[in-house]
């Protein structure tokens, strides 16, 4: 008999909000292990990329209470799951705004952590609240972190300017649950605020697969025997349909102008391999693709679906665009024709100019590279100010 297969998550929580006000605690308290080590990749050099985290939730069934470990804090009793989700935690840095604005594509929710011992809201705060609104992330948790550290005359001045801030963003009535993350308080509202606000996505298997690739990685060790040499391998998230071991798949827009044709091998997920993937959490692909090719997140931005699902790539693209024109924290550089921007379509950036205005709101952009780009989606559109590049408007591609 086949073994069964190991559970996927099956919903992707977006882990945001301004550089050490607590998301990797908070990740940790809700996991009981960090995602992606960012430091230590900051330290090595290397590309900083989107971490994923599962984590299983647990609801007594005698008192209700809900919990990140199976055992009740309250009874004692063994809860039952509730739900396996999956934490996409996107790095607060400053330069880094790109992959947030990435992650958010795959992002069915999202839990907002600040910090209750600054003043709200700090620049990423406001900027990742920004780029929720603008992806259409509703479903929203707000984590008041590190009460520890203040009175609670200052938590609520600070609870004051949350509410304030969410309301500005058209955010009414997310629940604001106030923690100590690495202490582990609270930690029991939280799971409970995550289970009644954000919801699983409906699965149809009957849609056609697409899926964002979000990494890609060589697996084979130095010295290998040709023989045993693996394919490239794609790590990412399905965002519709299913993907089978065995099925042929295309990857576009492609390496060096062709879509790439490839089948997949195996599938996997943190727990363990798959014959069937569906959406929820991190997968990965392994392909007969060259090794080389994945190397060094060099598929980061592919798509990969069924042949003729999706649209053919594109380098010229014309967007109806929104400006930002204003944040409490800064300004926001307005975007004219002939600046040279970088879009992030998808899971993939790239640099583009601004080359004519064609109405009021209606911008044609050259690309770069070719991008795959489907009717309504919304693409960031950032621009260099100063020494970095800022998230400046907003696009849709119609
Ligand atoms: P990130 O940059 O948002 O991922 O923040 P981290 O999770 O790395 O946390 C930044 C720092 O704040 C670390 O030194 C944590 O130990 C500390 N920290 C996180 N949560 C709390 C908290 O609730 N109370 C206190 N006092 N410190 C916290
Ligand atoms: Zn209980």
């Amino acid at each position: 008999m086949a073994k069964e297969q190991p559970a996927q998550a099956e919903v992707n929580i977006g882990m945001v909000g301004h550089v050490d006000h607590g998301k990797t605690t908070v990740v940790a308290a809700l996991t009981g292990k960090r995602t992606d080590t960012h430091s230590e990749e900051m330290k090595k050099g290397i590309s900083i990329r989107l971490g994923y985290a599962n984590a299983v939730f647990y609801k007594c069934g005698k008192c209700g209470k809900y919990s990140p470990v199976p055992k009740c804090s309250e009874c004692g009793t063994a809860g039952k799951v509730s739900r396996k989700v999956s934490f996409v935690d996107a790095p607060g840095h400053e330069t880094l705004m790109a992959t947030m604005l990435s992650g958010a594509t795959l992002m069915n929710g999202a839990v907002l952590v600040i910090a209750a011992n600054e003043p709200c809201p700090q620049p990423r705060t406001e900027e990742h609240l920004m780029a929720l609104k603008m992806s259409g992330i509703k479903e929203v948790v707000v984590v008041q972190n590190k009460v520890d550290l203040v009175d609670k005359q200052k938590a609520l001045e600070n609870h004051k300017q949350i509410k304030n801030l969410l309301k500005e963003y058209g955010y009414d009535n997310p629940p604001i649950i106030p923690t100590a993350a690495n202490f582990g308080i609270n930690i029991d509202a939280l799971v409970e605020a995550i289970e009644g606000t954000i919801r699983s996505p409906k699965f149809d298997s009957a849609k056609k697969p697409k899926m964002f690739v979000a990494r890609s990685f060589d697996i084979n060790r130095p010295g290998i025997k040709p023989r045993e040499l693996r394919g490239s391998v794609l790590g990412g998230s399905l965002i519709q349909g299913e993907l089978k071991k065995g099925d042929e798949i295309v990857i576009t827009p492609g390496l060096n102008g062709k879509k790439l044709l490839t089948k997949i091998i195996g599938l996997r997920v943190e727990e363990g391999s798959l014959e069937k993937a569906r959406p929820g959490g991190l997968i990965s692909i392994e392909t007969d693709l060259d090794p080389s090719l994945g190397k060094s997140d060099e598929m980061k931005g592919q798509m990969v679906s069924f042949a003729g699902v999706l649209p053919e790539p594109v380098t010229t693209i014309k967007l109806s665009v929104e400006q930002i024109k204003r944040l409490i924290t800064r300004t926001v550089p307005e975007i004219k024709v002939n600046d040279f921007v970088v879009l992030t379509v998808g899971t993939m950036t790239v640099i583009g100019t601004v080359v004519k205005q064609s109405k009021k709101n209606e911008y044609e952009f050259a690309l770069r590279e070719p991008v795959v780009i489907e009717k309504n989606q919304r693409v960031a559109i950032s621009k260099r100010d100063g020494n970095s590049w800022r998230l400046a408007a907003y696009g849709t591609f119609n």
